[in-house]
């Protein structure tokens, strides 16, 4: 799992406040292409409002973020290149439950990308079967388990061929029995070279996959390091606080 010298995501000095609350405080991190970056914190340290900045779910009000070669800012246009370029996947899934998973993963690709329905349904196809579940294309999501909808989920926003997945949460809302099944697929993901930020409390996944663990707290990045530096020698009492309660 090589990382390049190539910048995929830059943020300098960023801040945003929801109304008077001061949500993030001066964020800056550099994200390489082909990096595994977990980010943890307690809840409400900004973890969710900070990947959602990145692909403008969020907007923030000071600071930079650049994703490639293009700056967030209010142009729709570069808007609509990052939701090209970074894939997202939630805590609850978010499928169209009025679509079948085939139309699902169909649906970006042929009104976003242009791609011939044709086409679309070939290239979904391919990762339905890389998650492992092509039998179950023409279902609608009620009728899946929260893993294969994960995993759905997962295959829908390679369907738009992106450069960065962002994860928040994924397994959050998972049965324990389903977990595995949806940090395999992001673990095969990550040897495949994909570029990753994943909020999440899994330190299995975070020690095995993670080049890079960065931990949040009240808004700000208070530590960030290797994972086994991280969990073994954690240097502010925050860190070293959150992972007694979590480990
Ligand atoms: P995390 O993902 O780390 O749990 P969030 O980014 O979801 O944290 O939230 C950070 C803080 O911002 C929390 O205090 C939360 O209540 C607040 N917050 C989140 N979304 C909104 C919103 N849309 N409006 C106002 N406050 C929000
Ligand atoms: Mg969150």
């Amino acid at each position: 799992m090589n990382v390049s010298d190539e910048v995929m995501i830059q943020l300098n000095n960023v801040n945003k406040w929801y109304g008077e609350f001061h949500v993030l405080k001066d964020i800056n991190l550099t994200v390489r292409k082909g990096e595994r970056i977990v980010i943890c914190g307690p809840s409400g340290s900004g973890k969710s409002t900070m990947i959602r900045c990145l692909n403008r779910l969020e907007e923030h009000q000071a600071g930079d973020i650049i994703v490639g070669e293009t700056t967030l800012n209010n142009d729709l246009k570069n808007i609509e290149t990052i939701r090209r370029e970074v894939g997202m996947v939630f805590q609850h899934f978010n499928l169209f439950p009025h679509l079948t998973v085939l139309e699902n993963c169909c649906l970006a690709p042929i009104w976003v990308r242009k791609t011939p329905r044709e086409e679309a349904e070939a290239i979904a196809m391919k990762y339905l079967e890389r998650v492992k579940i092509p039998d179950q294309a023409y279902k609608y999501p009620g009728q899946l388990s929260g893993g294969q909808q994960q995993r759905v989920a997962i295959a829908r926003s390679l369907c738009m061929n992106p450069e960065v997945m962002l994860f928040d949460e994924p397994t959050s809302a998972l049965d324990p029995e389903m977990i595995k099944e949806v940090l395999d697929v992001m673990i095969e993901l990550a040897k495949e070279g994909m570029t990753m930020l994943c909020v999440t409390h899994e330190m299995g996944f975070a020690k095995t996959v993670a080049n890079r663990v960065i931990f949040m707290d009240g808004g700000q990045i208070i530590e960030e390091n290797e994972p086994e530096e991280f969990f073994h020698n954690p240097q502010s009492e925050r860190t070293q606080l959150f992972l007694s309660q979590i480990l």
